[in-house]
């Protein structure tokens, strides 16, 4: 007898599967982007690597302008910059290729994924 089993609670089943899942998910996804750094280009053409995987925060100048950035939970943004139009301080970048870039301050934030096919180029 499966008459009191009804379609929404069919429906409220397979939503919590569903979110059950993405949390099984989440951090299998967190994991992958633990070996994710950040490599930060400024405008003399130096360029550093920071892991994505550690909190910090970071002072870089260029051009004359300060920029504050801050790696925290997997994710690198700029929270404070003196340049005049603040583009850089609009998003937060996590994933490989996604990029940052201070136009004023000729500093450019870009997130590579260690180890990965694409990135077996050097020097
Ligand atoms: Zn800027």
């Amino acid at each position: 007898m499966q008459t009191h089993f009804k379609r929404g609670d069919a429906v409220i089943i397979a939503l919590v599967l569903c979110v059950a899942l993405l949390l099984l998910l989440l951090p299998l996804a967190r994991s992958t982007d633990g070996s994710a750094v950040l490599v930060i280009s400024l405008s003399d053409g130096s360029e550093t690597t920071y892991a994505l995987s550690e909190d910090r925060a970071l002072t870089l100048t260029g051009n004359s302008h300060t920029l504050t950035v801050v790696i925290e939970d997997g994710a690198a943004r700029v929270v404070k910059s003196t340049c005049p139009d603040g583009v850089c301080r609009m998003g937060a970048i996590s994933k490989h290729g996604e990029m940052l870039v201070c136009a004023p301050a000729g500093v450019a934030l870009t997130v590579r994924s260690q180890g990965g096919d694409v990135d077996a180029i050097l020097g």
